[in-house]
């Protein structure tokens, strides 16, 4: 199926409460287009150059969101024109994306990226982290940010009971300070889970291979 064809066929079958996010990394302007000519308006990506590159070409109301791991250094470069950073995980970046929306006289809205794998990733504040995090206020010192919502990733498995109980961890999270912290976003499921991602609360998936082919590369 073409990119077209499949933009189309995700935008008939998530429910309304799910947004679709286009995981466009490693892939060139041309499919990017394609997606953005059949309706598709949000793409991820996931390094900082790659995505600037891809924004000073592609039609300004592209909403960019940034899905994977952020250096410090490197968050100016994105300040402008992202719309969502999935991936904030640790107090020393929340503080730094904080400090440079203060400079640009913005507010970004965040994502709390989650750790809820079994397997052993690097990424993702840990679950009771998390939650001190949120109980705390230490977020207020923040204005320039807003924490929107949390996201996770699933262990890469074929278990699919284990998927749809780390998905349930982050439910849970996500129910638990929904009303308090005023969260509306849980980012959940990519293409080999997005399915089950829905069906454990997802509210936002982030979907590559299954619309623009495998890629070679992460
Ligand atoms: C690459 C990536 C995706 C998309 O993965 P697919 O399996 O191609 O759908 C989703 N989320 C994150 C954080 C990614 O890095």
């Amino acid at each position: 199926m073409s990119i077209k064809e499949n933009i189309i066929q995700f935008q008939k079958n998530i429910p309304d409460t799910v947004t679709l996010v286009a995981v466009s990394k490693t892939k060139p302007v041309t499919a990017i287009q394609e997606a953005y000519d059949s309706g598709q308006r949000i793409f991820g990506e996931n390094k900082i150059q790659e995505m600037s590159e891809k924004w000073e070409q592609l039609p300004k109301d592209i909403q960019w969101h940034m899905i994977g791991h952020v250096q410090t250094n490197k968050v100016k470069f994105m300040i402008p024109y992202v719309n969502l950073i999935h991936s904030a995980d640790r107090l020393k970046l929340f503080k730094e994306i904080n400090k440079q929306a203060a400079l640009a006289d913005r507010v970004v809205d965040v994502l709390l990226q989650v750790k809820i794998a079994q397997e052993d990733t690097k990424y993702g504040m840990p679950i009771q982290e998390a939650i001190d995090l949120l109980d705390s206020p230490q977020l207020d010192a923040y204005p320039h940010l807003r924490v929107v919502g949390l996201m996770g990733m699933a262990s890469f498995t074929d278990d699919m009971n284990q998927v749809a109980a780390e998905f349930k961890v982050l439910e849970r999270l996500f129910t638990r300070f929904r009303e308090s912290k005023n969260l509306k976003t849980l980012s959940m499921g990519m293409s080999g889970d997005y399915k089950l991602a829905i069906e454990n609360g997802s509210t936002m998936i982030r979907v590559g291979s299954a619309i623009f082919g495998s890629r070679n590369y992460q």
